[in-house]
């Protein structure tokens, strides 16, 4: 089967006549609500509740991350297993000891070691990245592809019949041990693995030299070899050579999926491969992309314990109720007529920060407020504080990860801004259509697929579409569209309810992703690894 054939069935997300179930095992360095800094940590913490709840017996490994403040009551339920693995890599022997949680019909398990403890979070500090990471998750994979052989979970293991679902390069290197460490000595034999990609502008590279630390027989070096163009070399002696453990995924994996269709073919193109995109092309027979779905319990505004007051797609009175509570917390003045913009993501050149904060001091001659949640670089979380002191009246920046904040903004804005430069999926568009509050968003990756931009002329009295889409990305864009945004809210009363209800009505669930991803498993299982 070709991938665009599949891409059909997939699209159609039709269930199979008969159902086989799997033994599902996630590989991540985030899982919500243990972990998260990002999307990576939403998906894992819900696709695999979904998956359980269709019939799979599914196991999440991530790190057991302590960090000796208020977030390690997180772990706190997870008892320690009877069993510890020792690793080899990094020049010495590992252990490893695991903690194991069943919660929402999963197995949520905890790979434990010294290098998991220590305050930041999972990638770094203060200080930024740090600069282990590539020896804390090699050990992840390791002891995550033990984990099915050695874990009596419940009373009895998952055995070595399973699909791995290894997310992003921190978890890339399941696919290669799959190959290279287990499957030569008939371990393994009928297990698939699927390399799911998030976001591919982070692929793990590391000096050449690091490649005899990772556990993995010298005669794999090229699977993950990686030479950087001439142009990218610090000094004239540099060969370029490193190694990409990303890469080293797309070689082996089974299958390659990205997390939204449109994501799929970007990564095939130089402008959104990093470097990777003939290689994906090569593989496009087993590359294909499913638009992840949203947690509809957590993120649902009629019972969502962090909003002012509930609402929903028949009684929207709530929302505005929601908005005067934004306004009262973020002492701007109270005025529910005056539309409400906000901004909620990483503080990253990925997100087009730079774009949005560059376009404030024009959107501030309009009658509107805005507000931004996020942390990041540096320099936009001056530039955000330097405009709050300029406009007191209209605009604040938060500094800060904040996940109650985060929903009481998406209840209580108008319309949200998602100028990404790409977007693998995006999450916070399904998260603002659900609550009624219109995305306006560059047209790229995952939010192209999802926003549907909004046409006032269709036969339908009151439009059709969701939000506002635009492309080139560019500030003025940016501006325009918000500007259209900003103008039907005040002048076109029911067109925009109707927009929010379209939004609101749009199914987000994993539900349909979750058919989608067997699919890609029962594609997986009928091809030998
Ligand atoms: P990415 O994974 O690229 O960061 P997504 O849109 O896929 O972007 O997911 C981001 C997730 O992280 C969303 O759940 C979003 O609400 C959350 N998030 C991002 N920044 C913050 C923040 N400062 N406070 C709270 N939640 C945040």
């Amino acid at each position: 089967t070709g991938g665009e054939e599949l891409s059909e069935d997939i699209e159609r997300g039709e269930e199979a006549s008969t159902k086989v179930t799997h033994n599902v095992v996630f590989v991540t360095s985030e899982a919500a609500p243990y972990s998260k800094t990002g999307g990576l940590g939403d998906v894992c913490g819900s696709l695999p509740v979904a998956l359980a709840a269709r019939g799979h017996r599914v196991m999440v490994v991530s790190p057991r991350y302590l960090d000796g403040g208020p977030s390690d009551k997180k772990f706190a339920n997870a008892v320690e297993v009877d069993q510890q693995s020792k690793i080899y890599c990094f020049g010495g022997v590992q252990e490893v000891k695991f903690f194991h949680e069943y919660r929402t019909g999963v197995d949520w398990v905890f790979v434990d070691h010294p290098s998991y403890q220590r305050p930041g979070t999972p990638y770094g500090d203060i200080f930024g990245a740090f600069g282990d990471n590539q020896f804390r998750f090699n050990l992840l994979c390791h002891a995550a592809c033990e984990a099915p052989l050695v874990l009596p979970l419940g009373g009895f293991t998952y055995g070595e019949k399973c699909v791995f679902l290894a997310n992003d390069w921190h978890a890339a290197l399941v696919p290669v041990l799959l190959a290279a460490k287990y499957r030569p000595y008939g371990v393994y034999k009928d297990a698939r693995s699927i390399v799911v990609i998030h976001n591919l502008a982070h692929q793990g590279v590391e000096p050449a030299a690091t490649y005899k630390y990772l556990g993995l027989p010298p005669e794999w070096y090229k699977a993950l070899e990686w030479v950087f163009p001439t142009w990218a070399r610090t000094h004239a002696l540099d060969t370029g050579e490193a190694v990409n453990v990303l890469k080293g995924a797309i070689v082996t994996a089974d299958r390659i999926l990205t997390v939204s269709q449109g994501y799929s073919w970007e990564i095939t193109t130089p402008e959104g491969g990093y470097g990777l995109h003939e290689l994906l092309s090569s593989r496009k027979a087993i590359l294909n992309g499913i638009t992840n779905g949203i947690d509809v319990n957590e993120w649902n505004p009629s019972s969502d314990e962090h909003i002012a007051s509930p609402y929903s797609v028949h009684d929207l009175s709530g929302k505005v109720q929601c908005k005067i509570a934004l306004q009262k917390e973020l002492g701007l003045p109270i005025r529910p007529e005056c539309p409400l913009i906000g901004f909620i993501g990483r503080l990253d050149y990925q997100k087009g920060v730079d774009i949005i904060l560059s376009a404030i001091p024009e959107l501030m001659q309009e009658d509107v407020q805005f507000i931004m949640l996020g942390t990041g670089e540096k320099q936009y979380e001056d530039w955000m504080r330097n405009l709050e002191s300029v406009y007191k009246e209209n605009f604040r920046g938060w500094v800060g990860f904040n996940v109650p904040v985060s929903h009481r903004i998406t209840a209580g804005c108008d319309i949200l801004a998602m100028p990404s430069r790409f977007e693998p999926c995006g999450l916070n568009q399904l998260y603002a259509m659900r609550y009624g509050t219109i995305p306006v968003v560059h047209s790229t990756g995952g939010l192209r697929d999802t926003v549907k931009n909004f046409n006032p002329y269709s036969k339908e009295p009151r439009g059709e579409g969701t939000g506002w889409t635009f492309t080139p990305l560019s500030r003025e864009n940016l501006i325009t569209a918000l500007k259209l945004a900003i103008g039907t809210y005040i002048e076109y009363k029911s067109s925009w309810e109707g927009l929010m209800k379209r939004g609101m009505d749009r199914e987000s669930s994993w539900d349909k992703a979750a058919i989608q991803y067997e699919q890609i498993f029962e594609w997986a299982f009928t091809d030998p690894p």
